[in-house]
Formats: structure tokens, C-alpha cells, sequence
């Protein structure tokens, strides 16, 4: 009767629109007591929108848009591809820009480059501690409240305006959420973004446990030691980043518009970007467990 029910829970689930790749992550989800999940692109929609910026150089205001959406030419970061939209909704021709000179990317905190001679960096505060910037503002803190990512840009060393993006969550995310909580399980999320601004995120989902400021290098250890407390952890992430934590887990689940680092990563994948599915998967490993034993 054990291959019988596994292969039917595999059909179920397929149906169902999820497909499992591994026979015996049946096992190990039907004892996952923790979901984790990566914000951007799981939680919400992977598309963040310029909402707000504010000038702190006190002078030249117009450019700023320009030189940042030049700078992320070198990116392909889903920030960057928010610049471009946001150049061009205000009539930019992105395509027209400079090419950044001496482009450097840190996975986690920003780029940094030179544009029409002028030394430009973007990205969040930890990048301006590594660049040795000082930021005498708050103007990001009500942006991270409101839940917005933000990015600073840095002109000639000094912080020059301060970026507000909004990325919508997902429709299903707090259905999904409460669902979980229903099964008794513990959730979380893990992000790269400022601690106000997850924080914001997860209380609006309903998130047990907030994560944030999580370098993308830094996500599997993150796994790991909630599994070194004792938890058996399911992780639900899209990007390449996240790749090795969806191996570190008990049980990795990929959304099926993700990557395909995550997508091979992960014995499990959602083949539509419903966020109910993740509730399913182990709702119909839980039964296809109980069938065998
Ligand atoms: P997440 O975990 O939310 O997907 P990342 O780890 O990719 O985020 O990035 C974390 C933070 O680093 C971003 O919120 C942003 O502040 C900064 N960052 C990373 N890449 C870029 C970029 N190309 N441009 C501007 N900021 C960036
Ligand atoms: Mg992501």
C-alpha cells in the first residue's frame, strides 16, 4: 500500500498544482512544524513601484531619477527594472543613458559606479556604513513604516535623495498565513529589506516571526538555526538567492515563476503563484503520510 498511496498522493497534489519532485518529501512535510518565507517575489508580487522620493542634496533635485536609473543599467535586480519604469512613466528614455563606468554590485545592499563623471551609489543603510557615508535624516523612516523598501542615493560621497518603492502582497498571502496558523505551525519570514519595513510586512500578513536585514549569503544559515533550535522548517522562496536555504530546509518549495536555481533547488514546486498551495502541499502530505503508517 506505500508506493500505491505515495503515487496518489503525488497525483492529488499535482492536480492540485503542485508538483513533487522527491517521493520522500512526502515524509518529511507531513512533520514540518515552521514555514519560512522569503519576502519579495514570494510574499509579494516581485514588482516594486517608486512611490516617494525625497531630496536631502538641497540643490539639484531633477536628476536624481537619471543618474540612479543609469547606474542600474549594471543591475538586473528588481529594483533596477523598478528605476527603469519609473525613469520612463516620467518620460526618461532609459535606453538613451550612459552605460555606468567601474559598476560594482553587493548582493544585499546596492551598487555603486560612475555616471557622466560623477561617483553614484545606490542602495540601503548598510551600504552607506561600508561607503563611509554619515545620514543626518529620518526621511526613510516613514517610508519603512508604510512598509516601502528603501534605497539612498549616494552622489560625490554624500547622500543626495532617499527612494520609496511598494511591492504588493500577493492576494492569497494572509488567507495562506492564517490557514497555517490553523495547522498549528509557526511562520516567518526571511528578507534583505530594513527591519521597520518587514516588520510593517509581516504584521500586515499576520507573520509570527520578522527576519529582516538577511544578506542573501546569510539566508541558509538563517534556516539552519531555526532547525538548530528543534524546528523542522519548510522554506518558501523565487529567487537564486535563495537556493541554498530551499536546501537547507526540510522541505524547500519553490514558486514556479521563480528562478530556475530555485526551481532545481527545491523538491517541491508551485506551479501557479498562489500562495494557498503552500497550506495544500502539506495538508496533502499530511494525509498521504497518515494512509501508510
Ligand atoms: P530581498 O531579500 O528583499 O529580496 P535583496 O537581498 O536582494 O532583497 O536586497 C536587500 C536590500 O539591498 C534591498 O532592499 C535594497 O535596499 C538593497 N539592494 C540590493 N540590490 C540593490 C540594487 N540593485 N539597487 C538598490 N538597492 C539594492
Ligand atoms: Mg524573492
Amino acid at each position: 500500500a506505500t508506493p500505491t498511496a505515495m503515487v496518489a498522493g503525488t497525483g492529488a497534489a499535482a492536480k492540485a498544482g503542485i508538483l513533487i519532485k522527491d517521493i520522500e518529501a512526502m515524509e518529511r512535510a507531513a512533520s514540518i512544524d515552521t514555514v519560512l518565507f522569503d519576502k519579495t517575489g514570494t510574499l509579494t508580487e516581485g514588482h516594486p513601484v517608486l512611490s516617494d522620493t525625497v531630496d536631502l542634496s538641497g540643490v539639484d533635485t531633477s536628476d536624481h531619477l537619471r543618474l540612479a536609473t543609469a547606474l542600474q543599467r549594471g543591475s538586473d535586480h528588481p529594483l533596477a527594472k523598478a528605476f527603469r519604469s519609473a525613469f520612463e512613466a516620467a518620460d526618461g528614455d532609459a535606453a538613451s543613458l550612459p552605460s555606468p563606468r567601474n559598476f560594482t554590485n553587493r548582493p544585499g545592499e546596492g551598487v555603486a559606479g560612475e555616471v557622466d563623471g560623477v561617483s553614484v551609489a545606490l542602495g540601503n543603510r548598510a551600504l552607506l556604513s561600508r561607503l563611509g557615508v554619515a545620514l543626518d535624516t529620518n526621511a526613510a523612516q516613514k517610508m519603512e513604516e508604510l512598509g516601502e523598501t528603501v534605497v539612498y542615493l549616494v552622489r560625490d560621497g554624500k547622500p543626495a535623495a532617499v527612494f520609496g518603492f511598494r511591492d504588493a502582497p500577493r492576494p492569497m498571502a494572509v488567507a495562506a498565513l492564517a490557514r497555517l496558523k490553523e495547522r498549528g505551525l509557526a511562520t516567518g519570514m526571511v528578507s534583505g529589506d530594513s527591519q521597520a519595513a518587514a516588520d510593517r510586512v509581516g504584521r500586515d500578513l499576520g507573520m509570527d516571526l520578522v527576519l529582516a536585514g538577511v544578506r542573501p549569503d546569510r539566508k541558509a544559515k538563517t534556516v539552519a538555526a531555526r532547525q538548530q533550535d528543534g524546528a523542522r522548517v519548510a522554506m518558501v522562496g523565487d529567487g537564486i538567492n535563495d537556493a541554498p536555504a530551499l536546501v537547507q530546509a526540510d522541505l524547500g518549495i519553490a514558486m514556479g515563476t521563480g528562478s530556475d536555481v530555485a526551481l532545481d533547488a527545491a523538491p517541491v514546486t508551485l506551479m501557479r503563484s498562489d500562495l494557498m498551495l503552500v497550506p495544500a502541499v502539506l495538508d496533502i502530505c499530511r494525509k498521504t503520510v497518515s494512509k501508510i503508517r
